[in-house]
């Protein structure tokens, strides 16, 4: 057993060009038809990113229409003995849909059959269905799906669910995992399973997987009836911990906001040169805060609680008035993208999660390390559950890429030292795997390996993805094939 803690990340490197024979290829276009599979090389490199990494060229590209194309693409890839590697909208941020090497590469954006059952408030989705479509069709009932990734313009239901992607509502609304009700996947053999919710869940088994257990085909999704209220206020304090103090005062005196959104000073500077849109450059954070419900009563209450607790904390606080204030409120938490992609070249995104009360420790000690490295570091997140993505800004032309990843990696054991988690949302794909011996107990390692090996034996799903390569708890008999 070889433990390997602390590693950077392994870049991918190109182990071989596919050596089977084209006839081979030829057989699985046969079966499916040419416009679901790309050979040629220059489509193939399309499908070697996500939204962090570039990977392996893979050996061939497949876009299935159907649960049964997906079931040939499995039987094909056992055959020829090449891996599998899922794809939606390659907007993860782990390198989850990277392939490590040569593999097939599975892009579920052609599977996006999607429909409303109104009476029983439950969506059924294909895997390529993307985000937002599912409230918007929802919309016309009265309905919608709370799960809101900032990327949910892009990215797909497959994608959420493998990542058990958050939002900013999931502090009052809960994560993509929440909403499954049903789900159809085909396993590493070919197998088609649909699997409910019951008393002993095996659905929860497949959310959050990164495509490593099974391939996604369909999930039911519940939805929930729109709320007909929501109030925002806008809060900007000099201290970090106040606004983590107030959060915590707001919650703990009964209310339950369905976005709490969290930025620091160099986020607010970031958006402010690019959108001018008046924010206080010297404020050293922000929330942005949403209450939403039926009862106008209730739901302007529990604003006036957060607002309240804002301002016991030393907060300056903005009230929105109507839909067009609110609007001009969130512009600001939706244009960080683009506002700190404007400040450096490149940049890498952290996704660590603490306990709400170690948030301005977090948040200094992360500071500190970026002033350490010589790296601008800026920080935002669903500070509700405690959930931060400080951002590392860097100029490759100036910046060695290692120091950076070395940054990151220290970020999460800030997190992990504050009683945090290695991932609250964007999962560990291969950014993160060889840090799980140091994040995750043992028996909780040994039982995920287990798991690895009773789903596929034979380490064709996504291989090197989640679980460290170099380190396994497994008898020499029960380990996954290299
Ligand atoms: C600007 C921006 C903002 C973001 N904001 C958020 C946010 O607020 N919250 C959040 O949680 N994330 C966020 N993300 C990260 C990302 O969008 C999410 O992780 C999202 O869930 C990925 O969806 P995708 O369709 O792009 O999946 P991909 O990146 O294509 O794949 C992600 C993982 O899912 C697996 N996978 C895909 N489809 C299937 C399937 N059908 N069956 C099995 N496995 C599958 C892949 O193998 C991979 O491991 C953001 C990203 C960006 C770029």
């Amino acid at each position: 057993m070889i433990l390997n803690l602390g590693r950077k990340p392994v870049k991918p490197t190109l182990r071989r060009e596919w050596a089977q024979p084209a006839r081979t290829a030829q057989e699985l276009l046969e079966r499916l038809g040419p416009e679901k599979v790309l050979l040629e090389r220059a489509q193939r490199r399309n499908y070697a990113y996500d939204g962090i990494a570039l990977g392996v060229t893979p050996a061939l590209v497949i876009l299935p229409t159907s649960t049964a194309d997906v079931v040939e693409v499995v039987r094909f890839a056992h055959q020829v003995g090449l891996p599998i590697v899922p794809r939606g909208a390659a907007s993860g941020l782990s390198g989850g849909a990277v392939p490590l090497e040569e593999s097939i590469v599975v892009s579920f954006t052609r599977m996006t059959a999607l429909s409303i059952d109104p009476q029983a408030r439950i969506a059924t989705a294909q895997p390529g269905v993307v985000t937002y479509r599912v409230s918007e069709a929802a919309r016309p009932y009265g309905l919608f799906y709370p799960p809101d990734p900032a990327s949910f313009r892009t990215s797909t239901i497959g994608g959420n669910l493998a990542e058990n992607a958050g939002g900013p509502m999931c502090f009052k609304w809960g994560v993509s995992g929440d909403y499954v009700l049903g789900l159809e996947f085909v396993d590493a053999s070919g197998q088609v399973h649909r699997l409910e919710r019951q008393a002993y869940d095996l659905v929860g088994l497949l959310v959050g997987s990164e495509g490593t257990l099974g391939l996604m085909t369909e999930a039911k999704l519940r939805l929930e009836p729109l709320p007909r209220y929501t109030h925002t206020l806008m809060a900007t304090f000099a201290e970090v911990g106040q606004a983590a103090e107030a959060v915590s005062q707001a919650i703990a005196a009964g209310a339950v906001p369905s976005k709490l959104e969290f930025m620091d000073n160099g986020c607010i500077c970031a958006v402010e040169d690019y959108l001018r849109l008046g924010l206080p450059r010297q404020a050293a954070a922000l929330l942005l805060v949403d209450t939403d419900g039926d009862d106008p009563q209730v739901v302007a209450e529990e604003l006036a609680w957060v607002a309240e607790a804002c301002r016991q904390h030393g907060g300056q606080v903005r009230l929105a008035h109507d839909a067009a204030e609110r609007e001009a409120l969130w512009k600001a938490r939706r244009s960080i993208s683009p506002a700190i992609g404007a400040i450096k070249p490149k940049r890498l995104n952290e996704d660590i999660a603490v306990p709400r009360s170690s948030l301005p420790a977090v948040v200094r000690a992360i500071e500190a390390l970026g002033r350490q490295y010589g790296l601008q570091v800026v920080q935002f997140g669903h500070i509700g559950d405690g959930n931060l993505h400080p951002n590392v800004l860097f100029d490759p032309r100036q910046d060695p890429e290692e120091k950076v990843w070395e940054l990151l990696h220290e970020i999460a054991r800030v997190a992990l030292r504050h009683g945090g988690v290695l991932s609250g949302e964007h999962g560990i794909g291969f950014m993160k795997r060889d840090f799980m011996p140091e994040a995750v107990d043992p028996t909780t390692l040994e039982a995920l390996y287990h798991l690895k090996a009773a789903f596929d034996p034979a380490n064709r799903l996504n291989p090197g993805k989640v679980l460290p390569q170099t380190y396994s708890p497994l008898p020499e008999s029960a380990k996954l094939s290299p």
